[in-house]
């Protein structure tokens, strides 16, 4: 599952290869990548011809496309394995292409998802506080790399949640795009054990925790950022750039960088989460 850096990596590669270009045709190959939009693939298809893409935005995880008709986005869903190409029009296609959007510069926008849990599907916007979103993100809140993120109103938001310190930072609708391993990380490196509550926290280390948010994916996104310069646009998912930098996650019994202690795993909302014993303690049973 790609997580925010990789999606806003994306972000970026559609705005240089693909904003400003008008599409010419759009051409659905699988039914299931457009399973999103009720109307049918006719209806996207005609919807997207003669559009000029005006902007590439995201929010969180989310992915869209704006239009110079203003109405409606394009919503990506990038799934599991979905990936945004932007190749010569006449190029081999890659296997498991399922859409793609001719664009009048002689490239082709292409949507490739192996295992199809990914699509696009267009949604109108809608305003959501001063900021047009599509409907279906309307829900979620600004992510800690928006420049109108809230800092003290999300430490309110968390400790007003008498839930586990990582189910809330993994909550879309407090603060979005934290996943599983970029929560792992900050926790690790604020010396917080998931499982603590939300609302037991203080809000000097709130504060610490979301600055740790927002510098592990930035870091990230550094590392990711510099991945992509040919017309390719692509996403790793959650094996890619950052690997190497990880303090935590995916280290099970190899030593804590910190303290040499060796790593944790433990069963976590149906996946894993990873932590140092010694650095975040986990706190007692109630
Ligand atoms: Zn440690």
């Amino acid at each position: 599952m790609p997580e925010l850096p990789e999606v806003e990596v994306v972000r970026r590669g559609l705005a240089e290869h693909v904003v400003g270009r008008t599409i010419e045709s759009v051409t659905v190959t699988h039914p299931r990548s457009v399973r999103r939009h009720l109307e049918g693939a006719a209806d996207l298809a005609a919807r997207m011809a003669g559009q000029r893409v005006t902007a590439a935005e995201r929010r969180g995880k989310y992915l869209w496309l704006t239009f110079d008709d203003g109405d409606d986005a394009l919503v990506v869903h990038l799934g599991m394995s979905g990936q945004m190409l932007v190749r010569p029009a006449d190029a081999p296609l890659e296997k498991h292409t399922h859409i793609k959007a001719t664009l009048h510069d002689g490239t082709q926008l292409r949507f490739v998802d192996q295992r199809t849990f990914g699509g696009w599907a267009l949604a109108p916007l809608v305003e959501v506080d001063g900021t047009p979103v599509p409907e279906p993100v309307a829900h979620i809140a600004r992510d800690p790399l928006d420049p109108r993120f809230d800092r003290e109103a999300a430490v309110d938001a968390i400790r007003a949640k008498r839930s586990e310190i990582k189910r809330v930072l993994l909550d879309q609708s407090v603060i979005s795009g934290v996943g599983n391993i970029y929560a792992d990380e900050s926790l690790w490196r604020v010396r917080i054990h998931g499982s603590r509550l939300a609302s037991g926290l203080t809000k000097p280390v709130l504060r610490e925790l979301l600055d740790a948010v927002t510098a592990v994916m930035g870091e990230a996104l550094a590392v990711g950022g510099t991945s992509f310069d040919a017309l390719y646009v692509d996403v790793n998912g959650e094996s890619g750039y950052f690997e190497r930098a990880l303090a935590v996650y995916g280290r099970e019994d190899e030593p804590c960088r910190r303290c040499g202690a060796p790593v944790v795993r433990e069963r976590f909302m149906n996946r894993s989460s990873y932590s140092c014993p010694r650095c975040q303690p986990k706190p007692r049973r109630r």
